[in-house]
């Protein structure tokens, strides 16, 4: 009993000492952090590297006029809308880089890209949205992608797009579209009916032969 009382009143003294060692030296202690802590601090770095790779990639970059900040929240587009977004679709640009088609142009003679439809193509008179000005185009994307009737717009263009791509593209096998010497002046009207019933009713093309 005495051995027991003496071996715990030596631990009690060890303990004070500690103590006062801690008060005037001071002690460092490394303390772990709670696990969600750890959690939170690798996701951080987690995401900024991939930050940091997603702004200086080379690919994506169309998509990354939309989308500037890595997030992990899931993006909901509809298929029309990443067709829109990714260029990746039935557009000449897109079908020529693949050399899926002989030209990258669209029947009206401007390069075939997203943006082409959306903005000034005379096929896709009826989706039109406003041109953005080439530094705010990133903005455009973003602000077309926010809003719903803009991005109702993009899904029937592109609907549109793919049940007429024939008639969307500059071929060359077609002498009169040839890009070299565009002889012809096409012209296509779809009447207001089309819109609502998303059907083609009336395509003019009229053809001026020059010598
Ligand atoms: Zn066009």
């Amino acid at each position: 009993m005495l051995l027991k009382a003496r071996r715990v009143n030596r631990g009690n003294e060890e303990a004070d000492t500690l103590a006062k060692k801690a008060i005037t030296e001071g002690v460092v202690m490394k303390v772990l952090n709670p696990r969600c802590e750890l959690k939170q601090h690798l996701q951080e770095l987690f995401l900024k590297k991939w930050q940091n790779l997603w702004d200086n990639g080379n690919t994506g970059r169309s998509v990354h006029k939309v989308l500037k900040t890595v997030n992990l929240k899931p993006v909901f587009w509809t298929r029309e809308e990443i067709m829109f977004v990714t260029g990746h679709g039935p557009f000449p640009s897109f079908l020529n880089r693949f050399h899926l088609s002989d030209s990258d142009s669209c029947a009206c003679g401007e390069v075939g890209e997203p943006i082409h439809y959306a903005t000034s193509c005379p096929l896709t008179l009826s989706w039109h949205i406003r041109t953005p000005s080439t530094s705010l185009e990133s903005l455009w994307y973003q602000r077309v992608l926010e809003n719903p009737n803009s991005r109702k717009r993009i899904i029937n263009m592109i609907k549109f797009i793919i049940d007429n791509e024939n008639i969307m593209r500059l071929s060359t096998h077609l002498p009169l579209y040839n890009k070299s010497s565009l002889s012809c002046i096409q012209y296509t009207e779809y009447t207001k009916s089309f819109r609502s019933q998303k059907s083609l009713i009336v395509i003019f093309l009229f053809l001026v032969f020059h010598n």
